[in-house]
């Protein structure tokens, strides 16, 4: 490494973009990685879709959906920072994972398509976001197309999402009359369509333009104006505190498309986003990033990388210290100790084997099925374990058997390893004993059927049955069977407690009606 180990780790920004499908995620990836020098052309992202990766031997599911773990985690240097992108999946790619990836990150950034407000998904991982109380940064995309009023998005915020907002900018005109964006916070108003040179104007004291201009006829000019006005009087105050504890998310206008908006974007984020970040044990002691001794913890398992083996990547988040390949570390779990030669870092478009890596930076560990999701690593002789993951309230099910009765033997086994190892979620009906299997994304139960098959030798069958709302009860003593009724069920997850599954949301508010005294609570 060329620096101290202290200021390498300073210089780590790890964050991960949260967005619904089609926002953008994809398009402003590309443009971060070829600001960073990682990739030539912006469109090298997408190329895993194009069959780029097709001659290698990952499992089907990858090939057919274009997952690479290439694409999990991209690195790349800009203005001395070290970034580190973690991809979280949406789609039919979304799973528990993506919501873990959100554990392993220090910030976020929020998509947003400029015509579509906030979508589901976006709730669903900013959710996770603010429950960590990391920093939030909004990027409002699409703003060369017509979209919605921005002090409308503005209130969209702060209304669905219950979150403080700060215009970093505010967008001059929008669609075909998006003429720039008056950048509140370095003072300034850039221009689209134009040469390099003249695409920064200077803003007077007043706030208005310093020389002369086109543009300040127009009448999109003069409702920036107006609105910059209004958002200095009654707008939140910058608050870098409230930031740091994502209680207040700085907004940024911009089209990443084509490509305006985003370098002044990842400048700015780099200023404000938090070196990495301190992690709490199981004993609530505080590990710090810069202390001595390597520690980490698997946030999400990438299985069959190559059908043949049983291979997969346990990706580790190092939370302090520094990775030096063949360094030996152990697994408190299960006390045991690996050297770790085979290890993978991950960049715009290649794996390579990584050599040293240091707090804040993701490694791929080699796993034969020793790891498991949550597990912590450490490299010295302390013995502690991390906070546990938290568990996601899954809203997919299906009931589970071996085809082949036979097998039920390995079908136990298979499914015990694969819900310990945190792939899938686990219920049973109360006294047939039926399996039950929850996710939060399709991808999981394909993932589990192609595993069962190739790593248990087990087929299973699994029959929808549907979205619920599951819900856990506070007080299970007073819940009776009879009163789950027709459009619920009551069943057991893996640690024998009891879980309703409702319906809906409709058949969980007559719940609520007709038994007000019983309490329930959904996990994350
Ligand atoms: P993802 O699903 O969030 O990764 O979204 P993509 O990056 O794949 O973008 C979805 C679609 O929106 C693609 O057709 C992009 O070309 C388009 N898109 C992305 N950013 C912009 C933008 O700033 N302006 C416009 N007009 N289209 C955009």
């Amino acid at each position: 490494m060329d620096k101290p180990i202290h200021e390498e780790i300073a210089s780590r920004r790890t964050f991960a973009i949260i967005s619904h499908p089609d926002a953008g995620k994809t398009t402003i990836t590309e443009k971060l990685l070829y600001f960073g020098g990682a990739i030539r052309d912006a469109g090298t992202v997408k190329g895993k879709k194009s069959g780029k990766f097709a001659t290698s031997d990952w499992m089907e599911i990858e090939k057919q959906r274009g997952i690479s773990v290439t694409s999990s985690v991209m690195q790349f240097d800009y203005d001395g920072k070290r970034v580190n992108i973690l991809d979280t999946p949406g789609h039919e790619d979304f799973s528990e994972d993506t919501y873990r990836t959100l554990m392993a990150v220090d910030a976020a950034v929020m998509m947003v398509d400029s015509a579509k407000g906030i979508e589901p998904q976006t709730i669903k991982l900013f959710k996770v976001c603010r429950m960590r109380g990391i920093p939030i940064f909004t990027f409002i995309n699409k703003m060369d197309r017509q979209g919605k009023e921005p002090l409308e998005l503005m209130e969209e915020l702060e209304e669905v999402l219950g979150i403080q907002s700060y215009a970093m900018n505010w967008p001059i005109g929008m669609g075909k009359e998006f003429l720039g964006i008056y950048d509140r916070f370095n003072n300034r108003v850039e221009q689209v369509r134009v040469d390099d040179d003249k695409r920064f104007l200077a803003i007077n004291e007043d706030g208005g333009l310093a020389e002369p201009h086109p543009m300040m006829e127009t009448s999109y000019y003069k409702q920036a104006l107006e609105d910059v006005l209004l958002l200095n009087e009654a707008g939140n105050d910058f608050d870098e505190e409230k930031i740091a504890i994502g209680e207040l998310t700085p907004v940024f206008f911009g089209s990443a498309l084509t490509n305006f908006g985003v370098q002044t974007f990842l400048e700015t984020f780099l200023q404000f986003s938090p070196p990495p970040q301190p992690r709490i044990t199981k004993d609530k002691t505080e590990i710090d990033p810069y202390s001595e001794e390597f520690s980490g913890f698997i946030f999400k398992i990438q299985a069959n990388m190559n059908p043949m083996h049983r291979d997969r990547i346990a990706f580790v988040r190092i939370v302090s210290g520094a990775f030096e390949r063949g360094m030996t570390v152990t697994v408190p779990r299960i006390s045991r100790t690996f050297k770790l030669t085979q290890t993978t870092q991950f960049l715009a478009d290649d794996r390579e084997i990584v050599e040293e890596a240091v707090a804040g930076d993701i490694i791929g560990l080699h796993d034969t099925g020793n790891y498991q999701i949550g597990d912590t690593v450490i490299g010295g002789k302390s013995n502690f374990l991390f906070d546990a993951l938290p568990q996601f309230t899954p809203e997919l099910f299906v009931r589970v058997t071996a085809k082949n009765v036979m097998k039920s033997k390995h079908f136990h086994k298979g499914i015990l390893q694969l819900v310990q190892e945190g792939a899938i979620q686990y219920y049973r009906t109360l006294h047939t004993e039926e399996v039950l299997l929850g996710a939060v994304g399709q991808l999981q139960f394909e993932v589990f059927e192609h595993r069962m098959k190739n790593e248990y030798n087990v087929e299973v069958r699994m029959e929808h049955v549907g979205s619920k709302v599951a819900r856990w009860i506070v007080n299970e003593g007073d819940v009776k069977e009879s009163m789950a009724g027709q459009r619920a069920m009551l069943v057991k997850d893996r640690h024998d407690k009891r879980v309703f599954l409702f319906e809906n949301d409709f058949a969980m508010r007559w719940f609520h009606d007709k038994y007000p005294e019983i309490e329930l609570y959904s996990q994350l």
